[in-house]
């Protein structure tokens, strides 16, 4: 196990209620390993809210509950993580920060995430110190995923964003366009402003130092609340569908039920669907065309759930996909 270290963290940004962005700095006069874009760390708080395992859902899934002392108060204590790392490696090694993108994740019982949480409560009463693993590790890098693909589709939904933007940030700093690739980002979040680091990203797509396409996505738009045009609509998995012409997800479970019961059930989830838009000014045959399976590598990470869908469009579109499971 690596060593133990105490960071404090230097700038802390609420950009919604449930998402936040935060630079650690390093333990006294140390520095953090150096790092590969891509990559991640693991973070502990030790006033985390615990909770207890009670058993076994009819999913399979083990279950959990809040865990209480003997005067009823939620037992208090240790929780550690891996968080991928968004800031640049040149960032750090000119600032010393690592920084992070963080959800508060939805929890047991409606309680948010034990981590999360901590995380989140971070400022003068509670302290802004995080203990950090002196380890950094993970192979979702450039180098290791992408080998001889000419065109790069990232996919990133939610804080899953956060390795490619560490990537796309150190090609801008080390890049003169000259490793030849194209570089594509399917970001989607809920709404435009959980889109973290956009504007960010449209800065980098703009200087156009190398050859990079940013393809912002919303999956819950507000019926009444116009869009910048620049963002499209639609689930990140179903927004790759789209680019690569295949129905969406919902449209398939509609065609393909068979029971009264399943039937309902892709109605209903049919009438909720966002369905896929690109931002105005991109066409699907271009993009069809610039990330074509014979020459492209799709990267995404997050949790099996949310990977399942692009695994499967990959797969019937013969296109390489390289996935980091959160
Ligand atoms: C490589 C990697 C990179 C990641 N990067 C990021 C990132 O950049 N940003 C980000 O926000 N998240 C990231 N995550 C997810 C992160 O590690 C945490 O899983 C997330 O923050 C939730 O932690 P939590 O303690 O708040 O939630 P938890 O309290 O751990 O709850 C999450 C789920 O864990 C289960 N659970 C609850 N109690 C227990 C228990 N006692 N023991 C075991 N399981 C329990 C429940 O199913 C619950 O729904 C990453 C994960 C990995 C593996």
């Amino acid at each position: 196990m690596a060593e133990r270290k105490t960071g404090t963290v230097v700038h802390q940004e609420l950009i919604t209620p449930g998402l936040m962005r935060f630079r650690l700095a390093p333990e006294g006069d140390s520095h953090f390993p150096e790092y590969e874009a891509g990559q991640y760390i693991a973070l502990r708080r030790d006033d985390c809210k615990l909770t207890r395992r009670i058993g076994v859902a009819q999913n399979g899934k083990p279950t959990y509950e809040p865990e209480y002392d003997p005067w009823g108060r939620q037992t208090v204590g240790p929780v550690t993580h891996s968080y991928s790392i968004a800031s640049a490696p040149s960032e750090t090694a000119e600032h010393g920060w690592l920084e992070f993108l963080l959800a508060l994740e939805d929890g047991v019982h409606g309680l948010p995430g034990r981590l999360s949480e901590a995380l989140f409560g971070m400022g003068p009463e509670t302290g802004c110190h995080v203990t950090y693993y002196n380890r950094i590790a993970g192979t979702l890098t450039l180098d290791t995923r992408v080998q001889d693909a000419h065109s790069v589709l990232m996919v990133g939904t939610g804080t899953g964003v956060a390795p490619f933007v560490s990537m796309l940030k150190e090609l801008r700093a080390r890049s003169d366009g000259s490793d030849g690739r194209r570089y594509t980002l399917v970001h989607t979040n809920r709404t435009p402003l959980e889109l973290a680091y956009q504007d960010a990203l449209l800065e980098i797509e703009a200087a156009g130092r190398f050859d990079f396409m940013y393809l912002p996505t919303i999956s819950r738009p507000s019926p009444n609340v116009s869009i910048d045009p620049r963002i499209g609509q639609g689930r990140a998995s179903n927004v790759v569908r789209h680019i690569y012409g295949l129905p969406t997800a919902e449209e398939e479970k509609q065609t393909s039920a068979k029971s009264d019961v399943s039937k309902v059930a892709a109605e209903l989830a049919l009438a909720r669907l966002v369905y896929p838009v690109l931002p105005r000014h991109l066409r699907v045959s271009d993009l069809r065309e610039r990330v074509d399976p014979a020459s492209s590598v799709l990267l995404t990470c997050g949790n099996p759930a949310s990977t399942a869908d692009l695994r499967a469009t990959a797969a019937r579109r013969e296109l390489r996909i390289e996935v980091e499971e959160w």
